[in-house]
């Protein structure tokens, strides 16, 4: 069974004031069928906090119930330690931004980022000001009379983020705000947003199925699957120290080998793979159960084309592909005994052909033995 891994979050629960958000054994049924199985979280005052995982894990239903769109079947959402599970939308200090954008096509950039502000019947000369800000905070004064139509994607989400960020929620909820937008705008938009949340120091909460996006932006990230909390941590921690098989899959690229431990002593755990690989992995812990999966990240396999003589881990076989991505080189290896094994390079100056023989290595500080 998949451990799951939430002490991080538990131990900053013990402290609500230094949160904006927290979940308390949420849960979350539809007909039936539960969408999220009692998460926990807590989530920091001022952190870019990324919900992360499969398309139906249940993220977008966490986050709505967040904003209040939906409620909980059970447990309890807090923002900022009030329970607001009987608080409407409009009454929790937290706005959304939509992938879909939501804005209205009959009013302009500045009509569109003012409404909220004019349904609250706020003074003209305020939300005039707020307007100008808001616009300016998202780099489109220029455009404050245009319509939606006659925007870009980008500028569009620009729009919105000005619109949700006007009456300074103190929670900014995002879900999969890039999603829409293609490869290029959504790096300048990931720039955007890194900015936007230095600049206004708010908590953002964000939904996206994109790890590099959760990567690069978030200060910790849940990973979330089935409806239950994986793993929260650092992107750093999420990457380097997964704590299941499936984490270590969904994030990033890596070569998963199922296997039994043989053996454990002085730090070593040798793993006796199903197809008779014997690898071994560095740890001073044993792995919880005897069935482990290990985990190898392809930036950390070596290639040589002569034989090598490490104790550890050094296995024959076949180049298969080697795939040119400029600045690194894929390869796939199949070994002798059947394993296929994705290895990355920094671009060589002369790339082996495939077929070639080819001999890999890699040190057992660079693998993990995850429960299985
Ligand atoms: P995606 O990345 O595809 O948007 P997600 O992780 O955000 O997925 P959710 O939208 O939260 O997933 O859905 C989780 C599960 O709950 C899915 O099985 C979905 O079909 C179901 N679900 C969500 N909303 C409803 C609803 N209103 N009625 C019934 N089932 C729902």
């Amino acid at each position: 069974m998949a451990q799951t891994v939430t002490s991080d979050s538990r131990s900053i629960a013990a402290d609500s004031t230094l949160c904006d958000v927290e979940l308390h054994q949420l849960v979350k049924v539809f007909d039936g069928e539960p969408a999220v199985k009692g998460v926990d979280l807590a989530i920091r005052k001022g952190e870019f906090f990324s919900i992360l995982g499969p398309s139906g894990c249940g993220k977008t239903t966490i986050l709505r119930t967040i904003a209040g769109f939906e409620r909980p079947s059970s447990g309890e959402v807090r923002i900022q330690q009030q329970c607001v599970n009987d608080v409407p939308p409009y009454r929790r200090p937290v706005n959304t931004v939509f992938q879909s954008y939501a804005l209205f096509n009959h009013l302009t950039v500045a009509d569109n980022i003012a409404f909220g502000l004019k349904i609250q019947r706020r003074p003209k000369a305020e939300i005039e000001q707020k307007v100008i800000e808001a616009i300016a905070s998202v780099q489109l004064s220029a455009m404050a009379n245009r319509y939606p139509h006659q925007l870009s994607g980008g500028q569009r989400q620009r729009v919105a983020l000005a619109r949700a960020l006007i009456n300074r929620p103190s929670v900014l909820l995002l879900d999969e705000p890039l999603g829409a937008l293609d490869l290029k705008l959504r790096k300048e938009m990931q720039v955007e947003l890194s900015r936007l949340h230095q600049e206004l120091g708010l908590t953002f909460v964000m939904v996206t199925h994109d790890q590099e996006e959760a990567l690069s932006l978030s200060d910790r990230i849940a990973v979330l699957r089935s409806g239950s909390i994986e793993q929260v941590g650092t992107p750093s921690e999420i990457y380097e120290r997964p704590q299941t098989a499936f984490v270590a899959d969904f994030i990033g690229d890596t070569n998963l080998f199922a296997g039994q431990v043989a053996q454990q002593d002085n730090g070593m755990i040798e793993v006796v793979c199903d197809r008779g690989l014997s690898i071994t992995v560095a740890s001073t812990t044993p792995p919880a159960t005897k069935t482990v999966t290990v985990s190898v990240r392809p930036e950390n396999i070596q290639l040589s084309l002569a034989p090598c003589d490490r104790p550890y881990n050094c296995f024959e076989g076949r180049l298969q592909h080697v795939m040119y991505l400029g600045t690194h080189v894929q390869y796939v290896v199949a070994l002798t005994g059947g394993d296929r094994v994705m290895v990355m390079q920094p671009k060589p100056s002369s790339i082996p052909q495939p077929n070639t023989q080819i001999y890999l290595y890699w040190s057992p500080d660079d693998c993990l033995a995850l429960p299985t």
